[in-house]
């Protein structure tokens, strides 16, 4: 993909609404920038409440009138298998698509979202008919049924770091379980979402179910999370933002919403790590992979004194050895950061955490002479628990280090006061890896490794400020259905 030019990419800044494209000539345009060169390279509208209305109503009138919720749900399977594959075949266009308009590097699109994608489809039209209702005998003559149903129409609100898998991740199981949707990707990554709806509507499935808005937060996606026909929300992205959705979703509902949030997520290591050069090439993958625009990154390194030099030292020749880019070229290995308002963002907290004692091991600003905005790798050591490096979500590649004598200190610094999204635990003695496991507030531990695959059964979820709810896994399909509880008198005729 050396030679592919960026330029090449055609988008089509609009809606997709009723299955069909829809330009909005009068609405406010908001112009979209490659985070690779910051060229503008597409103009955004952003839909009024009157456009969000549109779509709502849309995917209200094709869940009430299409037979998608009703029909056997391995007919649903069958329209999300043939999406799945469509999204397979469709990776000459899709990828450049997601990858010139966003963080992610061409390559990983190709190796690693796509299938992914396509994967976390599978998993959600396999459930589609593996979830039955319950029947309970509560007394000699009546039977109690629960019958899970889907909601309408979800409203699901995504982020700008994975724009095609976070669009799987809420609209796979909305569909398997019946309900319509209406998405908002992120301002700053709009397109792919457009494609993936396209190509849901040329695999089978019935027009208005899967209906795609543009626009911001403020106009676009708060219109959306309080339009009275919207059943639930399923949100992806800060935990400030998603403080404000609950709240238009309690002040305009109250109705549910799943909320998955930033995080601040520790990787642990002890001496005994089975093998320390490895763990060390995983430790600075967890928190340099997209830049560090991870939800989960492995953004603070807890490492024993014992082994502290080596393997800070090791860490830090991998942070060096890695070659920003933009994403469309195949030898990136680290690629920008998402605009320059972020990147800028990310350099004022390395300044106050080194303003407040920190050290500055290696990287520290953003690499000079590149068009894009491209954070060098940073490592911040003698820092105490409040410093800003460590409080904040920094979402780029800034990991920072600290030191402990014994498990006990390993645990404590390991815990949060905000987040608990994830945490790593490295050593070779498995009962104090699970130890550690039962002692982290973190919705997700892993253990001997760090970072999500294609663990599709498994699901994901913060504790704390990290979020409510869970994404992925038989947990978020059901999260689309409400259950209704059936009494029936058997005593008469
Ligand atoms: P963000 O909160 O700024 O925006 C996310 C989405 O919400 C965007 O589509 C935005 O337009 C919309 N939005 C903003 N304000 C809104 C409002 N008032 N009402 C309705 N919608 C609104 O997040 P971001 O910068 O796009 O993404 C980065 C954040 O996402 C990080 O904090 C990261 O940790 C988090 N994230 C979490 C997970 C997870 O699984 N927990 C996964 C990916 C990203």
């Amino acid at each position: 993909m050396d030679r592919f030019d960026p330029h090449s990419v055609m988008v089509r800044s609009s809606h997709f609404i009723g299955g069909q494209y829809v330009t909005d000539s009068q609405a406010e345009v908001l112009g979209v920038r490659r985070p690779s060169d910051l060229q503008l390279y597409a103009e955004l509208p952003v839909a009024s409440a009157e456009r969000v209305d549109q779509a709502v109503q849309n995917a209200w009138q094709a869940y009430r009138h299409s037979d998608w919720a009703r029909r056997p749900p391995r007919d649903r399977a069958r329209v999300l298998f043939r999406w799945a594959d469509l999204i397979e075949a469709d990776s000459a266009y899709l990828a450049p698509l997601e990858a010139v308009g966003s963080s992610r590097p061409i390559r990983d699109v190709l190796a690693w979202d796509i299938p992914y994608v396509a994967d976390c489809i599978r998993f959600f039209a396999e459930l589609a008919d593996k979830h039955g209702g319950q029947v309970a005998a509560t007394q000699q003559d009546r039977l109690g049924m629960m019958v899970s149903e889907p909601y309408g129409v979800i409203g699901a609100i995504a982020p700008w770091n994975f724009p095609l898998s976070m669009g799987a991740w809420k609209v796979g199981p909305a569909l398997a379980a019946g309900n319509a949707v209406v998405l908002k990707p992120s301002e700053l990554t709009p397109f792919s979402s457009l494609r993936l709806a396209e190509l849901a509507v040329q695999a089978g499935l019935p027009a208005g179910m899967f209906n795609v808005i543009q626009g911001d937060g403020r106009t676009t996606g708060d219109a959306l999370c309080r339009h009275p026909r919207i059943g639930k929300v399923t949100f992806t992205g800060s935990t400030a933002t998603g403080a404000s959705i609950m709240s238009a979703c309690a002040l305009s509902g109250p109705k549910p919403a799943t909320l998955e949030l930033g995080g601040k997520s520790p990787q642990i290591v002890f001496a005994d790590a089975p093998d320390l050069k490895k763990t060390a090439q995983q430790v600075a993958a967890a928190i340099t992979g997209n830049a560090g625009q991870v939800c989960v990154s492995g953004s603070r390194l807890l490492i024993q004194r014992s082994a502290a030099e080596a393997f800070v030292a090791e860490v830090r020749q991998h942070f060096q050895a890695l070659r920003p880019g933009p994403t469309w070229e195949s030898g990136t290995t680290l690629p920008p950061i998402i605009s320059a308002q972020q990147a800028q963002r990310i350099d004022a907290i390395v300044r106050r955490s080194i303003d407040q004692g920190a050290e500055c091991l290696t990287g520290g600003a953003l690499f000079d002479g590149l068009p894009g905005a491209y954070y060098q790798p940073t490592l911040l050591s003698e820092l105490d628990s409040s410093n800003p490096a460590v409080q904040e979500e920094i979402f780029g590649p800034v990991l920072t280090v600290q030191t402990f004598d014994d498990e006990e200190q390993a645990w404590q610094l390991a815990s949060h006061d905000t987040y608990g999204l994830a945490a790593g635990i490295h050593t070779a003695d498995i009962n104090r890896a699970l130890r550690g496991m039962r002692r982290v507030e973190a919705g997700t531990v892993w253990i001997n490794r760090y970072g999500r695959s294609f663990d599709h059964i498994v699901p994901t979820g913060g504790y704390k400020r990290s979020g409510i709810g869970k994404d992925v896994g038989k947990e978020a399909f059901e999260a689309n259905l409400r259950v209704k509880s059936v009494l029936i008198d058997i005593a008469g005729q």
